[in-house]
């Protein structure tokens, strides 16, 4: 597929909080028609579809949502789980996520024939894509709890890092960001997502706590992530809010992090 075929990846890069702040109270009115567009297509059945465009197939789909894992509100309504529903119907099935994941990773970062990229973390759906579309492809997916991050690869070793909801369980995170730069390419850059307090300025870190402690999350990230990614040694780092109803990318505030060195 040449460069000039992948659809512009929807999105607004936010590169600390107060731009973000600032383009909420600018477009609150269109913010809030998109709530009002996702609330009218949920259904209180077990499953529904929604149509679209499918930014990876390119071409016409049914994105599938099966709510029967959602929350419930009292009177019965499911709390749509956007990021992780609406798969195509294509042989992977490919989440609202895992399909976002792999056209920023073509359409902004640059992923490509030539590629060398790293995939971090647990296999998740989005990296059997990633991997054909990229020249080499080489997978981690270790780290121990409290301990700090060490990659088992060169310096300047890949062009593109990818890291799927995980970075969250990872302390010490601002070290991480470390590492990942000293294994980045000059003009490399590391994508990931990982669950996000939008209105909060901080992260929370429960990086003093004992492994065992630690249960789900490491940090809960806030908009100094950012900060830790410059410090870091990126050169740019921001958050790209992205949404388009078309491709099936539905849910308040979804966000792709995106550092370059
Ligand atoms: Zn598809």
């Amino acid at each position: 597929m040449s460069a000039t075929e992948i659809p512009r990846f929807p999105s607004v890069g936010f590169a600390n909080e107060a731009e973000f702040v600032a383009y909420r109270r600018e477009v609150q009115t269109r913010l809030d028609a998109r709530y009002l567009h996702e609330a009218a297509l949920v259904s209180a059945d077990d499953s529904f579809a929604v149509p679209g465009t499918c930014a990876l197939c390119l071409r016409r789909t049914l994105f599938a949502c099966d709510t029967r894992g959602w929350e419930r509100k009292p009177d019965g309504r499911p709390v749509p789980a956007w990021s992780e529903s609406l798969a195509c119907d294509c042989a992977e099935r490919l989440s609202n996520r895992a399909r976002a994941v792999v056209h920023f990773a073509q359409a902004v970062a640059g992923l490509s024939g030539w590629s060398r990229l790293l995939l971090f973390g647990p296999p998740h759906a989005s990296h059997v894509r990633l991997a054909v579309l990229a020249g080499t492809t080489t997978a981690l997916a270790g780290f121990a709890p409290g301990q700090p991050l060490r990659l088992d690869a060169p310096d300047g070793a890949f062009h593109l890092a990818v890291a799927v909801e995980c970075l969250h369980r990872v302390p010490p995170l601002s070290a991480a960001f470390a590492e990942f730069r000293r294994v980045l390419a000059p003009g490399g850059s590391l994508l990931f997502t990982a669950p996000f307090r939008v209105h909060a300025a901080r992260s929370l870190s429960r990086e003093g706590l004992a492994p065992a402690l630690l249960r789900e999350a490491a940090h809960e990230l806030g908009w100094d992530v950012l900060d830790w990614l410059r410090a870091a040694g990126f050169a740019q780092a921001a958050a790209h809010g992205y949404w388009s109803a078309e491709l099936g990318y539905l849910g308040p505030f979804n966000m792709m992090f995106h550092a370059s060195r």
